[in-house]
């Protein structure tokens, strides 16, 4: 058995409406058939008041093993350090986590707002809110870069607005099993079993994007053409399998007329780009692209970019807007 224990600090709860959703497994079976013991958590444990104070006092002491703590939510350092705005329990919330990652055998911060400090933690930031391990994409944050939980791991960042059911629970299947050893990371801490490849990799409007047409069809996932230039489709920036692990096991954003608009990367949601919103068309002049796919260089990206129009074939360009 793997004893979980799992907080939330500034958190909308997302992450843990996507696990509620696993299907394969569902969180029953990671219970009844793959050991994890749920020590507590905040939307499915009967314990409250003084009985969840003196639970988590019994982790906090070490009388009671915690060997992996699920953290959702920012830090919440405000005002003036003391973490007064975000008190659990008795105490500032990152009081509790100071002492429990001390304890826990396996740390992982589970969405963008853990990981980086996420929509909590943008300009001006009045919580003072940051990552476990990150603020944006700089180490540091909440536990500091050289943070190592008991068993010798850097805090596991699965990252995501929220993450993907399938990401949470094959994270906590491996490491309730044992497995920890074998979960590589990136040098953002996130497993590159899943943020290795881009949301780009799988995703159904590639053809058009090779021959550079777009649809103008937000939110049409019956009609085809790419995103990228139109409706600034982060898919070709963005480390995410959200194309090869379906959604529902079935769609993606982008396979359903939706830009990518980078949710895994420290910078989401990306308002120094786009103030006040999480879209921005990639154009410049109505043609030139702002940004290019990861790894390109600009100018080979435009020539390449001419020479996929002039040899666009005709099926790429019905119904299609022609960039
Ligand atoms: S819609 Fe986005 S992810 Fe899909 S092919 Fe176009 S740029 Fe890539
Ligand atoms: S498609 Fe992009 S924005 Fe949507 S969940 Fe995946 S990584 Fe996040």
């Amino acid at each position: 058995m793997s004893s979980v224990l799992w907080l939330q600090g500034g958190a909308c709860g997302g992450n843990t409406m996507s696990f509620l959703n696993a299907a394969e497994p569902t969180v029953i079976d990671l219970i009844s058939d793959f050991g994890l013991d749920l020590v507590w958590h905040p939307s499915l444990s009967p314990q409250e008041g003084a009985q969840a104070r003196a639970l988590l006092q019994d982790c906090a002491q070490g009388t009671r093993p915690v060997d992996i703590l699920v953290f959702e939510g920012s830090v919440i350092r405000g005002p003036d350090g003391r973490g007064t705005f975000n008190e659990f329990a008795g105490r500032p919330m990152q009081d509790w986590l100071r002492d429990l990652t001390a304890q826990a055998q396996v740390v992982v911060a589970l969405g963008d707002c853990a990981a980086w400090g996420g929509l909590p933690a943008t300009e001006p930031n009045p919580t003072d809110s940051t990552g476990l391990q990150f603020h944006r994409r700089v180490p540091g944050g909440f536990l500091g870069s050289g943070f190592r939980s008991r068993s010798g791991l850097p805090v596991v960042n699965v990252p995501g607005c929220p993450a993907h059911p399938d990401w949470i629970t094959q994270i906590l299947v491996a490491l309730a099993t044992g497995r920890a050893a074998d979960i590589e990371l990136d040098d953002l801490h996130r497993p590159k079993t899943f943020f290795t490849s881009f949301t780009h990799t799988g995703c159904s409007r590639n053809q058009y994007f090779e021959y550079k047409q777009s649809t103008l069809s937000f939110g049409d996932g019956t009609r085809q053409g790419c995103l990228f230039y139109e409706f600034g489709c982060r898919g070709p920036m963005t480390h995410s399998p959200c194309n090869r692990i379906l959604w529902n096991r079935q769609s993606s954003k982008t396979r359903a007329g939706m830009p990518c608009i980078g949710c895994t990367e420290p910078e989401f949601p990306f308002f120094d780009l786009a103030p006040g919103t999480v879209f921005r068309t990639q154009k410049v002049a109505g043609v030139i692209p702002r940004e290019v796919p990861e790894g390109s260089g600009h100018a080979t990206y435009l020539a390449q970019a001419a020479a996929s129009r002039v040899a666009a074939p005709p099926w790429s360009k019905k119904d299609m807007f022609v960039v």
